[in-house]
Parts: structure tokens; sequence; C-alpha cells
């Protein structure tokens, strides 16, 4: 891409360089997918003034007074949406002994990193489902005062589940480590606790709510698809949610976990390695969404072969689950169940998300529906439609760029190589531009309304 002669370097820069965005903007792209008609147009000019879209016109356009970005030769769109992150953490082979000797500064720089190379990848907004020490909460709050780049985060904080499940942080530990959680940590064991978990996280500024009504492939317990939650309190936790406009996302890898998390009322049922017919038949009738993370079946499977790299129950477990979320995948897609993009990046190298497209495709996915489940899917997961999900006026200036036409070779969007966020350019020509932190911090960790 070329910015267009005749401006000064300063004015060359605005165009450039990320957290100076000028207010009108022109990008011209070669081609534009129009993620809510599932049509590729030829040709298209998208003009922004400051964060938002204010018109999508056929053609290479120049409004006057507008700052063009010419993206000749490649196709726009809409800025990906990862709907399952961890950026606080990543996947090592010391990352069971790191936990007794990182303190939360250690995992929270860490993940300022994590952030941007997501960001980078394309990826302008994340739904993180579980931190620990509310982390990705601070991140999404240092990301949104322009302190460091980053995607848009929608935080769940610290997961919620029951005592020894896959939420329980101290699993495997010896005794006198052992910690007995309560409903403040999102450990609840009965209706009341997982109204008081909600309220926690309400107060801990989260835009969502992470239940573990399943077992998981990498705590250091037993079984990864066991029940670990009743419906009263899966029923109490959304019931909760929804008083705080809050959605519910539901790891769950079991059938009877999914069933339960599902009649529940849960939004989004994530990894649901052994969902069945009846899973599927009752997800359609409730509207659940289906986020496969494919890239971490598939992750963890290769890492439970290498000696040492888990603890043998979580080799066990990775090597039993790992092969099959792909298949599961594609029987749910058959099945008309809603798919959203999801990753659980951490539980693979963060930046390697948009592997997730190629997977799904494999798995029997259209490309342009596997693009979707990333924009207006996501976004419809998200409640974030008005926003994100398309190249629409109105919506924000959140797009992204590969080299050529994703829908005839769908792992070009591991190409991503230009990046907008909120109109602000943070990926030009596959090149990260200079990132000027803001010196105005004094954003509230989470809006407060001091009126009455
Ligand atoms: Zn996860």
């Amino acid at each position: 891409m070329r910015i267009h002669t005749g401006m000064t370097i300063a004015a060359a820069c605005f165009a450039t360089c990320a957290s100076a965005a000028p207010s009108l903007v022109a990008v011209q792209c070669g081609q534009l997918l129009d993620t809510q008609a599932g049509k590729l147009l030829g040709e298209t000019t998208v003009v922004i003034d400051g964060k938002r879209i204010t018109q999508v016109v056929a053609g290479r356009q120049a409004p006057a007074g507008a700052t063009v970005i010419d993206l000749a030769g490649q196709t726009c769109l809409p800025g990906l949406i990862d709907s399952h992150t961890h950026l606080t953490s990543q996947t090592s082979p010391t990352g069971y002994s790191d936990q007794f000797r990182w303190n939360i500064a250690d995992y929270a720089i860490r993940s300022t990193n994590y952030a941007r190379v997501t960001l980078m990848a394309g990826f302008t907004t994340v739904r993180n489902l579980g931190d620990r020490d509310n982390t990705s909460i601070s991140l999404r709050n240092a990301i949104n005062a322009g302190v460091i780049p980053g995607p848009r985060i929608f935080s769940a904080g610290k997961a919620v589940g029951s005592t020894g499940g896959h939420a329980d942080d101290s699993d495997g530990y010896r005794a006198d480590l052992m910690a007995d959680y309560g409903p403040k940590d999102g450990i609840i064991n009965s209706a009341a606790d997982a109204w008081k978990a909600v309220r926690q996280h309400y107060k801990d500024g989260a835009d969502l709510i992470k239940i573990m009504p399943s077992g998981g492939v990498l705590d250091e317990s037993k079984s990864a698809d066991n029940a670990q939650m009743t419906i009263e309190e899966i029923k109490a936790v959304v019931a909760a949610a929804h008083d705080y406009e809050m959605t519910v996302a539901a790891h769950a890898h079991g059938a009877e976990a999914i069933r339960r998390a599902v009649i529940g009322g849960v939004d989004s049922i994530e990894h649901g390695t052994y969902m069945n017919e009846e899973d599927m038949k009752l997800m359609k009738e409730h509207g659940t969404f289906y986020v496969p993370t494919i890239i971490a079946g598939k992750y963890v499977e290769g890492k439970a072969k290498v000696p040492g790299y888990f603890p043998p129950q979580v080799a066990a477990k990775a090597a039993a689950i790992g092969p099959l979320i792909q298949g599961t995948a594609g029987r749910a897609y058959k099945a008309g169940v809603k798919i959203a993009f999801g990753t659980d990046a951490a539980v693979y190298p963060h930046g390697d998300n948009a592997k997730e497209f190629g997977y799904m495709v494999e798995a029997g996915m259209p490309p342009l529906a596997a693009i979707q489940a990333a924009t207006t899917q996501a976004a419809a997961l998200l409640k974030q439609e008005k926003d994100l999900g398309s190249i629409s006026a109105g919506k924000f200036a959140d797009l992204v760029a590969v080299p050529g036409n994703p829908l005839a070779d769908i792992n070009l969007m591991t190409k991503v190589s230009f990046v907008m966020k909120e109109g602000v350019v943070y990926k030009q020509d596959s090149k990260a531009q200079a990132f000027v932190a803001s010196a105005d911090e004094g954003i509230a960790p989470r809006d407060v309304d001091y009126g009455l």
C-alpha cells in the first residue's frame, strides 16, 4: 500500500502512526468482503471520520480533505473477533512450575506482548474467557486508555466453577498449598454462591461471565468432561448475569455438562468436545452459540506426545480430547448450530489465532462461514452488532486486509498485512507501526456513575 504523494512527512505520519489518527480517512480496498451480505465486492472505498466508518462506496474515491490509504490488490475485511482468548498467560513447558515462582506482575507484563501480537494478527476484538487475579481487566483498561496497543477486550475476569473443578486454581497442589476458595475467587457450591460470585465480578469490572460446568484438559484433576455444576447453579449464574447485562460463556467438554449449560441458559458452549445430537438440538432450540477452539485441541494433542511437557494426567486428557474437537465442529456446523470463531489462545502461542480458519474449513465449513464466524457471528455473540462485525457506516473503523481473496485461499487469513482499530492504523505493508502511548491515563478502571 502507498500513502498518496503530496503529503508532508508529518501528514504521512498522521495516516500511519498508531495512536495519532487523522479525522477523515479514505481506505481504498482492492476488494471488500461484505460479511453481512456474504458477498465479495470489487474496488471499494471506506470513509472514516475519527473512530467510526461514515460511508462505504464503490470504486476508488478520495473525498476532499481525506487522507488516502491505498490497499490496491488487498481484500479488506472487518476487524476479526476471537471469542475465546486468555491474554494473560501462554503455554510453556515450565508453565505449571512457573505458578510457584511468578508474581502477578510477571504475568501482567507478558500479557502486554500477547495483546500486541494478537492485534497484529488482525484480531481487533477478543472475548477474554478467564484469567487469574483479574489481570485481563487491568489489561483491557490499559488498552482502552491508550497506554499499550492491543485488541478491544471483553473480559470475563476470573472463571466461575466449583470446588476441585476446572476453575479451582489449586487443583493438584499438595494439601498445605491447596486453598478453600469461595465466591469471591469464583468458586461456588450453591445457587446463593453463584449470585455472590457474579455480583463480585460486576464489582471487579468484568464484562461477562465464564463458567466451568465440566472438567477441563489442562487442570491437574482426573476428568476433562465430568459435570461439575448443577443446573440450579448454572441457572443462578445466568439470572444474576442478566441482571447486570452480562452474557455467560460455558466451557464444557462432556455431553451432560453441555446439556445442563444450554438448559441453564448460557450464551455459548466452548470446546464442546463430546457434544451429542441431543445437545445440538437443544442448542438450536435455545439459540446457543458453539465456539469450537479446534486449534487448542490440535496443539495439546501434539504437546501430549512431548515427554514432560504436561503433567502425566494432563497429557492423558490432552491425548484423548485434543483430536476430537475438529470432528465435533464439522458435525455441529452441518447440524445447523450457530458457530462463533474462538481459539483458546494461550493454550497455543498468541498470534497464531488465524490458523483456526484453515481448521474450520478442513472441518467442512465454507471459507465465508468461517470468516463470518469471526465477524458477524462473533459480534452477535458479544451483543455488539451495532458496533462490530462488518464494514458498515456507523460501526467502529476496525479494518484488516489480506493479500488476495481469502474465499479462494483461506490460509491468507494468516497473512494479515493491514490492521486498523477505531480509525488508528497499527499495521501497514505487513509492518507494525510506531505506537505512541497516550499521556492521558486518567480513565477510570470502569464506568462509574456517581449520580443518583
Ligand atoms: Zn479457554
